[in-house]
């Protein structure tokens, strides 16, 4: 089996600075850090650590050849990732001593991924794959529609959340993730908790509370793993690369969760994102 990954690719420049600039004010940087980043990216990365055969459907720009061969190296299969004349997307994130953000995203070569090279990738799927989208790409709703057609399993992580884009691809999931805020936001929006979706299997992630999944039967809880963390960026990026890989590798849901949990927190003690993904092995030492 494999996983079908249509998913974002960023560069993520972080920039020390003494405050947030505020409108009008020119200020300079005291460091600047370059990382591979997008949900889509630190998606496939967390999945091919955890041992899935992974594609990636996506796009960069002339500029963007360093984030493909870092997703080569990483073990992500990159012949669907398309080279357009618009720019790679980036993250430009501030972070003040006290550790406040403020982040600008352009989306680039994201927003423009073309059809064709949708075309080609799932030209290869087969039944029983996995299809995954998140919502930083152009194409989510084609890609959706396309891979239930095929008979693919549609995975959706519903972030960054839009009602619009969430109730667009909702009748063509098999699976759906979402933070505790994004299942708040789909109930304000739709009048529908978890359990009615209309989705074979959906886990809401509660940060340090860990997860909770709606399949068949009853609520399922998983409680988190207890740690200090330095950074939760990428925490929700990495369970569910980790949970896709593990079902993907035929795992039950339950034990697919517990690894994935494992691989969260060992992701929310360390700084950065795609870079820094743990790999089935230092998961599968942690106790
Ligand atoms: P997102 O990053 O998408 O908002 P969450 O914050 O809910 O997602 O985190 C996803 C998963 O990562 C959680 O279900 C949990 O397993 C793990 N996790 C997140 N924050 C922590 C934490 N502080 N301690 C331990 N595990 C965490």
């Amino acid at each position: 089996m494999a996983i079908w990954n249509l998913g974002s690719i960023n560069a993520d420049y972080i920039y020390s600075v003494p405050h947030i600039p505020a409108p009008g004010e020119t200020l300079s940087s005291t460091k600047r850090q370059a990382f591979l980043g997008g949900k889509g990216a630190n998606m496939s990365v967390a999945a091919a650590r955890a041992a899935a055969h992974v594609n990636h459907i996506g796009a960069v720009g002339p500029d963007g050849g360093w984030a493909v061969e870092r997703l080569l190296e990483y073990g992500v299969d990159i012949r669907n990732i398309a080279e357009i004349d618009t720019e790679t997307a980036q993250a430009i994130i501030m972070v003040d001593p006290g550790g406040e953000n403020a982040i600008l995203l352009h989306p680039g070569a994201n927003a423009e991924i073309p059809q064709t090279t949708l075309q080609t990738a799932m030209a290869e799927a087969q039944t029983g794959d996995w299809l995954v989208i998140q919502n930083e790409t152009n194409l989510q709703r084609t890609a959706a529609a396309l891979g239930k057609r095929m008979g693919l399993q549609v995975a959706y992580a519903a972030a960054p959340f839009d009602a619009a884009r969430v109730q667009a691809v909702l009748p063509h999931l098999d699976f759906l993730i979402l933070n505790a805020i994004e299942a708040e936001q789909l109930h304000k929006a739709t009048g529908q908790s978890p359990k009615d979706l209309p989705v074979r299997d959906v886990i809401v992630t509660l940060g340090a509370d860990g997860a909770d999944w709606y399949g068949t039967g009853e609520k399922e809880h998983f409680p988190a793993r207890q740690v200090d963390p330095v950074d939760t960026t990428g925490a929700g990026d990495t369970f569910t690369g980790y949970v896709l890989a593990g079902l993907d590798r035929g795992m039950p849901m339950a034990q697919a969760i517990k690894q994935a949990t494992k691989a969260a927190a060992l992701m929310v003690t360390r700084p950065g994102t795609a870079d820094v993904i743990p790999d089935l092995s230092e998961v599968q030492a942690l106790q």
